[in-house]
């Protein structure tokens, strides 16, 4: 399990990978080829698997996690959404981890499309949804319980935290925004969550603040990922961070040259020292006490073969041996 993994590594830098799961036979065989490249150069204490809210990708988030379970000797973590979600779906995912050997899931709620929760908000008013049961799921931490009360310690459980604060907090993105959700970040690690992977974020100084107070009013133990992701285009980069209520410092916008900013390898390289910036920013922040990064990888793998390369702290991940595969991994054409 991941709890393992932390445990086995000790003081030791290294990386987790998040990928989704490609819509085609094609992009699946590709994305295959990629992981097994970045696993075999990068070490990476675990790799997840996203989720479409609702359980729109199900079948392919499966069939890719458990692939991987079995093709990389890494650990897989999968993700799995609950509200508006069939209980026969979570039930499946589930039984079907269980069964491949998946011992890792990130319990989230999910974002339910507002014609969803409309439809849902009838049902209910309804008296039920037809045939199908649906889960009484409002927050992440149901699912939690609710894991834990049908597999015991089977799986290890991680949840997500928002340094900046979650968007239906509805506070205005600050540093002490992340405050409201505080008391339910900690429902879900005291329901037996193991370990808490943030949202993506550029503003370190944000995250540091989140990270003490998590130490000091949550636990000391738990591990805390920093989410952290590369920047191969600007429109994209601008577009994520909005998304996420991710806020971009003026020193990082300050990095791209205004008639540079289209000019996607110029971005990428920028991109890449910043994220090597933030790296070692985290590990010196915290006293060392974060050292496994999260990359939300968008399936990429040229700039996390270079942010690990370029980063002195990451760097002492790759071994003599695995050079040649992180060279392949760079002039792969993204
Ligand atoms: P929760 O922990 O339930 O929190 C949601 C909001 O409700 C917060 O504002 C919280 O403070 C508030 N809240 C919680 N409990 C209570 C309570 N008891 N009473 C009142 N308010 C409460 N989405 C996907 O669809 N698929 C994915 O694969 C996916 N992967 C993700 C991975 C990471 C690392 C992160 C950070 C997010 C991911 N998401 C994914 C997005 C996530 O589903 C959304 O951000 C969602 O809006 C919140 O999920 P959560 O698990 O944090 O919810």
């Amino acid at each position: 399990t991941i709890r393992e993994r932390f445990i086995l590594n000790g003081d030791n830098p290294s990386v987790s990978l998040e990928f989704f799961p490609p819509k085609t036979e094609a992009g699946k065989q590709n994305l295959l080829a990629r992981m097994g490249r970045m696993c075999t150069a990068l070490n990476p204490l675990f790799i997840t698997i996203t989720w479409g809210a609702g359980g729109t990708t199900s079948e392919k988030t499966l069939e890719l996690a458990s692939i991987a379970q079995n093709a990389f000797n890494v650990p897989v973590c999968l993700h799995l959404t609950c509200t508006n979600t069939a209980k026969s779906v979570i039930d499946h995912a589930l039984q079907t981890a269980q069964k491949v050997g998946i011992r890792n899931i990130l319990a989230l709620r999910g974002d339910a499309p507002i014609s969803d929760i409309y439809e849902k908000q009838q049902q209910d008013q309804e008296g039920g949804g037809g045939d199908e049961e649906i889960f009484n799921f409002n927050y992440a931490v149901d699912l939690v319980r609710y894991i834990k009360q049908v597999y015991g310690e089977y799986f290890c459980i991680g949840v997500a935290a928002y340094p900046e604060g979650h968007c239906d907090s509805e506070a205005e993105i600050n540093s002490k925004s992340f405050l409201r959700d505080l008391p339910f970040l900690k429902q879900k690690i005291e329901a037996g969550a193991d370990f808490v992977i943030t949202q993506m974020f550029y503003d370190v100084d944000k995250f540091l603040s989140f990270e003490k107070v998590f130490r000091e009013q949550i636990s000391s133990a738990i591990p805390v990922i920093p989410g952290l992701m590369p920047i191969n285009n600007f429109m994209i980069f601008n577009r994520a961070s909005k998304l996420s209520h991710a806020s971009i410092p003026q020193a990082i916008l300050d990095k791209f040259p205004i008639d540079l900013r289209s000019d996607d390898d110029v971005v990428k390289s920028i991109g890449v020292d910043i994220l090597v910036d933030m790296v070692s920013r985290i590990y010196t922040g915290t006293n060392g006490r974060v050292k496994c990064f999260h990359m939300y990888t968008l399936n990429l793998e040229k700039s996390i073969a270079q942010i690990v390369s370029r980063s002195p702290l990451l760097s002492q991940i790759l071994e003599d041996e695995h050079n040649n595969t992180v060279t392949e991994m760079v002039i792969a054409d993204d």
